[in-house]
């Protein structure tokens, strides 16, 4: 293996403790002792409460695997007429974010897939260069770009020449060959030896792992995401901490304009939309599953 990868690669996984949120019980005991006088009381509220849940789940059911098309059209929307153009966007590239997870996790103290994954997109890519920045690198990259993949060009000591090209996607599904070459493509045109694919949720098939050893691609999966943080020193390690988990972290950013989507009610449930609809169409699926191919 080349110095270069190896330098970039970065293996040297440390162990710590896990450590789990913590749920704010208090709330529920107090309103305990508030009922104890009328258990029955309690148990209608409880029933209540379950009853509420599912009509919330039935209300917004996540994009069933396989759906044809991520674009969700508000009803209410449609008459506004503009000439922009109405552009798709791969749900691969939508919200990280789960009914589940949106509101109730506590923010992460630790790295951990999980941390991870609560991360939409945009911050995803983020956290992707300030890892390398943190390795030492001057990392130049694409803002953001309409796949939902940044191209980091990554740079040592001041030199002129690059020493590789990252590519980071935060895909709720596997990476196939395609996206992969693409970076080979990349690197081709940029005269770079070096690639690295960041996926969160991995790769699948052979050609994938062929073409990367082929073309000098190292690919991480989010397994090797996670190592490769917590190989970090620790004021580093939470240095990236509080830069990702900073603020707003969840909500995802159009891949247009740059700012967060807000959540709208469609037909089909939930979504993602750009604030500044109806002059940016950009819309994304609230927890997308379907594979991209498409678009790659
Ligand atoms: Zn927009």
């Amino acid at each position: 293996m080349p110095g270069h990868v190896a330098e970039i690669a970065g293996h040297h996984p440390e162990t710590a403790g896990h450590v789990r949120p913590k749920y704010a019980l208090r709330g529920v005991v107090t309103m305990n002792r508030l009922f104890a006088w009328a258990p029955a009381t309690m148990f209608a509220f409880l029933v209540l409460l379950a009853y509420l849940r599912a009509r919330k789940r039935q209300a917004a059911p996540d994009s069933a695997p396989g759906a044809v098309s991520p674009l969700h059209k508000e009803p209410t929307l449609r008459v506004v007429r503009t000439s922009g153009p109405v552009r798709r966007i791969s749900s691969n590239t939508a919200g990280q974010i789960d009914e589940a997870s949106s509101a109730s996790r506590a923010k992460p103290t630790e790295w951990t897939i999980s941390a991870i994954r609560q991360l939409e997109w945009k911050r995803f890519e983020m956290l992707c260069v300030w890892y390398y920045e943190a390795r030492g690198f001057t990392v130049k990259g694409v803002p953001f770009g309409a796949d939902g993949g940044i191209d980091a060009t990554l740079y040592r000591d001041g030199q002129e020449a690059p020493i590789a090209v990252v590519q980071c996607k935060a895909w709720r599904t596997p990476v196939k060959v395609e996206p992969v070459r693409a970076l080979g493509g990349v690197m081709h045109s940029k005269k770079v030896k070096h690639g690295v694919f960041w996926s969160l949720a991995g790769f699948i098939g052979q050609p994938v792992q062929d073409y990367a050893s082929q073309a000098d691609i190292l690919l991480v999966d989010g397994a090797g995401i996670v190592e490769r943080i917590r190989a970090l020193e620790a004021g580093k390690q939470a240095k990236l901490l509080a830069l990702a988990f900073e603020g707003d972290y969840q909500t995802p950013t159009c891949v247009a304009c740059g700012v967060k989507m807000v959540q709208r009610q469609g037909k089909g449930g939930s979504f993602w939309g750009c604030r500044h609809y109806p002059k940016c169409k950009v819309t994304m699926a609230r927890a997308a599953q379907v594979l991209d191919e498409r678009r790659t």
